[in-house]
C-alpha cells in the first residue's frame, strides 16, 4: 500500500494481514523463504521473510528485479471499464479479466436493467491484486463504487471516448461501427461500456447516442455474454480495433 515506505534494500516491510496469512498458513512458508512483492511505484522487489505468525509478518528485501512501471504523478493507463454488475462470479470474472486486459480502472454503472445494485468493493478489489499478481503487473486497477448511467456520462472526462457495446444492429445503427472505431483508434484512457444480462433499454440507447464522445460499437455478429463482451471488447481495443 501507499503508506508503506518506498522499498529499497535492506528495508523491512510488514506484510499486509491477508498476504501473511496466504503466505504463512495456505503456502507454510516460513523465515528465510523468498517471495516477491510489487507496486507501481517500486517495480518488484524480492525479499525474504524474516518472521510470520498467523495474520502478521516482516519481510526484509534484499533486490530489485522490474523498475516501476509508472512514476508518482503519473494516471494510470489502460483503458477504463464501464460495466453493468452482473451476477456475482460474472462480476468477479469481469475485474479478473479486466485486470489481465489492462483496465486502468473500473466503473460499475448502474442501467435499467441491471439486476444487481450492490458490489463488494473489498472483494473486487482483492480479485484485481490477486489478478495483477497473477499476470505480473505492477499496478492494480481501482474498482469504484456503483454510479447511474446517466452520472456516469455527466462525469465524462473531455477529450476521452466512450466506446459502447451494442449487439443489435438497430442501436448502432446511423452510428460509427467498428470499423469507423477503428479509424478513431482507441486511445490510452478512452472507455469500454457492456451492459447488462438484459442488454441496455431503448431510452439508454438514445442517451448513449446522444453524447459526441460515444461510438456504438459492434463485437461481432453473435449475441455475447457480458462478462464475455467484457473480454472481447478489451481485446479488440487493445489491437486498435483490428479484427
Ligand atoms: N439480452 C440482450 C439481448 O438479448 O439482446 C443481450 C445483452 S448481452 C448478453 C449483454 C451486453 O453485452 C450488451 O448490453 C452489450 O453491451 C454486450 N454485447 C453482447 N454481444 C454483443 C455484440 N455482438 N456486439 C456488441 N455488444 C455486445
Amino acid at each position: 500500500p501507499a503508506t508503506q515506505p518506498p522499498m529499497q534494500d535492506g528495508a523491512i516491510l510488514d506484510l499486509m494481514p491477508a498476504h501473511a496469512h496466504y503466505l504463512g498458513t495456505v503456502l507454510r512458508l516460513g523465515a528465510g523463504d523468498e517471495v516477491a512483492l510489487f507496486n507501481a511505484r517500486d517495480g518488484e522487489w524480492l525479499a525474504r521473510i524474516e518472521a510470520i505468525r498467523r495474520d502478521r509478518g516482516q519481510v526484509r528485501l534484499h533486490r530489485q528485479v522490474r523498475p516501476p512501471t509508472i512514476g508518482p504523478e503519473e494516471a494510470a493507463t489502460g483503458p477504463v471499464l464501464l460495466f453493468a454488475p452482473l451476477k456475482r462470479d460474472a462480476t468477479d470474472l469481469v475485474i479478473r479479466m479486466g485486470t489481465e486486459l489492462g483496465v486502468g480502472r473500473f466503473l460499475p454503472v448502474l442501467t435499467e436493467r441491471t439486476n444487481t445494485h450492490r458490489v463488494n468493493g473489498a472483494r473486487l478489489a482483492a480479485i484485481a491484486v490477486e489478478a495483477a499478481e497473477q499476470c505480473e503487473r505492477l499496478d492494480v486497477p481501482e474498482v469504484e463504487g456503483p454510479l447511474p448511467l446517466v452520472d456516469r456520462l455527466a462525469a465524462w472526462p473531455q477529450g476521452r471516448r466512450l466506446f459502447v457495446a451494442a449487439e443489435r444492429p438497430a442501436q448502432r445503427d446511423g452510428a460509427a461501427d467498428v470499423d469507423a472505431a477503428r479509424d478513431e483508434g482507441p486511445r490510452d484512457g478512452d472507455g469500454l461500456l457492456v451492459g447488462p444480462e438484459g442488454g441496455f433499454s431503448a431510452a439508454e440507447v438514445a442517451l448513449l447516442r446522444s453524447r459526441p464522445f460515444v461510438t456504438m460499437i459492434s463485437l461481432g455478429p453473435r449475441i455475447l455474454r457480458a462478462d464475455t463482451a467484457v473480454a472481447c471488447g478489451l481485446s479488440l481495443m487493445g489491437a486498435g480495433f483490428r479484427r
